[in-house]
């Protein structure tokens, strides 16, 4: 007992030490050095080069989320690297994720809700600063155009301030312009052995609105935007690898939107039960799971994210052993050469 006492004493007369050290300046910038050090030795080091295709969750959210980022799906091979929208907080975690924004080739928008479109100029920003050797391409159904040259309008005096800045050689201004391509459905890009289709989503009243298709070396991703299943799904995801789906839950989006309802939040009840004809439900995809040779399903842009077990319990009612719920930061590495799907979690 006398040992125990002895002991905490000593621990708390070095925890007082440490705490006066931490106070004096010459101790603080002798962390700083080390602190610094260690974040600059970090930056990058989160991505290791592989030979697989690798898919990465930089938004697994839709509005109807708290605490997660909102639509946003990177695709990484050795030599393509590929985003499929920028929602709200995407990019912050395409830097925790250490994504190499210096070499990403383009931007696939599935359409232009504002939960899809609201980071495209931290994107464009991120790459600029990255080193992106040429303009970032946004790529997109009718309509890109207009959202494209409103993003450079409205960023034109960022554009000037940081060159001005930071000098011409560094931020190059014709790299910080963004081009568009109008992309219709089928194939949009092939590079090397990257192969890029897009198709039609069924997203009503927003028209045209497109999922996409990526295809590497034998191993394949479908990414959906927003979208009900339908026959395009059926038949965009024939063979595929894995397929990201927008998923909402039927038994919550209802059971919230009676509640709104009955606390006299009309207008929100109303809203929320408006988005359940615009979203696939978990139970379309369970069912395009039994008629589709899909490999593995996995829930993105969730309606809404689950804020609990039990809620996530309710979301994943009934789904086979194939299908997964994402969260932001997640990741999948495909390998070339084998049918292996691995989940990584954060
Ligand atoms: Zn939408
Ligand atoms: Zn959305």
């Amino acid at each position: 007992m006398k040992k125990v006492i002895i002991l905490i004493l000593v621990l708390g007369l070095l925890t007082g030490v440490g705490r006066v050290l931490l106070t004096l300046p010459a101790v603080q910038d002798a962390l700083l050095v080390r602190g610094t050090a260690a974040v600059a030795e970090g930056v990058g080091a989160a991505f290791s080069e592989s030979t697989s295709l690798r898919v990465y969750v930089c938004g697994s959210a839709s509005p109807l989320g708290m605490g997660q980022a909102q639509a946003c799906i990177a695709v990484v091979t050795p030599e393509h690297f590929y985003l499929i929208d920028s929602g709200a907080g995407s990019t912050g975690n395409i830097n925790r994720l250490g994504l190499p924004m210096e070499r990403l080739q383009g931007l696939l928008l599935t359409h232009f809700h504002s939960d899809h479109i609201a980071e495209i100029y931290e994107v464009n920003l991120g790459s600029w600063i990255g080193g992106r050797p040429a303009p970032l391409t946004v790529y997109g159904p009718r309509g890109v155009d207009e959202v494209t040259n409103a993003v450079n309008a409205g960023y034109r005096l960022d554009r000037v301030y940081r060159t001005g800045h930071h000098g011409a050689d560094l931020l190059p201004p014709a790299l910080g312009v963004l081009a568009h391509k109008m992309i219709s459905p089928g194939v949009i890009l092939e590079d090397g052995d990257l192969k890029i289709t897009a198709y039609v989503s069924e997203h009503p009243p927003i028209h045209p609105a497109v999922g996409y298709r990526f295809d590497y070396r034998g191993r394949s991703v479908v990414v959906s935007g927003d979208s009900n299943v339908s026959g395009e799904t059926l038949k965009i995801v024939d063979g595929a690898d894995l397929l990201l789906h927008d998923a909402l839950s039927l038994p919550t989006v209802t059971a919230l939107s009676e509640a709104m309802g009955a606390a006299g939040r009309s207008r929100t009840s109303k809203i929320v039960a408006d988005v359940i004809d615009y979203h696939a439900s978990t139970d379309s995809l369970i069912e395009l799971g039994e008629k589709s040779d899909v490999d593995m399903v996995a829930f993105y842009h969730l309606v809404p994210v689950p804020l609990n077990s039990v809620l996530e319990d309710i979301f994943m009612r009934g789904v086979p052993d194939n299908f997964v719920l994402t969260e932001d930061l997640m990741r999948f590495e495909l390998p070339i050469g084998s049918d292996k799907i691995v989940v990584n979690r954060p």
